[in-house]
């Protein structure tokens, strides 16, 4: 690390993400105290409540994807616990470096196991707004991208842009398909790149799929071969109090 990185570490000590604990300062790329680094073990092997499945081999369907159009949708935990909020919120709002290492490292691995790499592929995200952006500092979605694709030696898709839509998680679950729509497009200059690449789309948070559908019809109109999206939480399905799911 570097001398300013570490000055600051050493006025500003690293907390762990989950529950707060102040971190030994010196050691690089620590999100976690020792309890806690069990606790998101524990976290990648609670089931579904849906399909009782853990959550990288859930099999719920998305609300958006009745079509199919997205491939696959893996995600590393539920978004359910408090600590996965805390982490979520940390990714979206933080410029913490050990954490997005973490995330980045975790989904690497995740992809890994479950994309079929043997293709032509390319990691792409799905842009945050300009006002989103800014609000949050970063856009994380790039980010963990940028650092998947580098990892991975794999080229980073910048095409998917924003058009300033709303942030999702402020709209009603009916409207987010219209509001995705309305959201993302990919400029003439960008479609030739799509051409027969299998799409490994990252983001952080999966609900309904609108937004992870809404890219996937974009990437195959312009000729993607395949869509398969990595995020680091999916909220679960609801469970019908009547006995089905929905
Ligand atoms: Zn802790
Ligand atoms: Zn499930």
């Amino acid at each position: 690390m570097g001398v300013f990185d570490y000055i600051l570490r050493v006025i500003f000590p690293p907390r762990c993400i989950f529950c707060g604990e102040l971190l030994e300062p010196t050691k690089e790329d620590i999100c976690f105290c020792e309890k806690c680094r069990s606790v998101w073990e524990q976290e990648k092997e609670s089931p579904c409540p849906c399909c009782r499945q853990i959550p990288e081999n859930c099999v719920c369907g998305l609300q958006y994807n009745k079509s199919r159009t997205l491939d696959s949708c893996r995600c590393l935990v539920n978004y359910e616990s408090e600590n996965v909020k805390k982490l979520i919120f940390g990714v979206k709002d933080s410029e913490n470096k050990a954490l997005f290492g973490f995330i980045a490292r975790e989904l690497e691995m995740l992809i890994f196991r479950k994309a079929d790499l043997s293709g032509d592929c390319v990691v792409a995200y799905p842009q945050r707004s300009v006002k989103a952006k800014k609000k949050h500092g970063h856009d994380q979605a790039e980010l963990l991208a940028a650092a998947i694709g580098k990892d991975l030696g794999i080229s980073v898709y910048n095409g998917i842009k924003n058009k300033n839509g709303k942030e999702q998680k402020n709209l009603p679950e009916k409207v987010r398909g219209e509001n995705a729509y309305n959201s993302y497009f990919i400029p003439d200059n960008y479609k030739d790149e799509l051409k027969g690449k299998n799409v490994i789309l990252i983001d952080d948070i999966v609900t309904t799929g609108a937004t992870a559908v809404t890219c996937a019809a974009l990437c195959k109109l312009n000729g993607a071969a395949s869509v398969s999206c990595f995020c680091i939480a999916r909220t679960p399905k609801k469970i019908d109090p009547k006995g089905g799911s929905k």
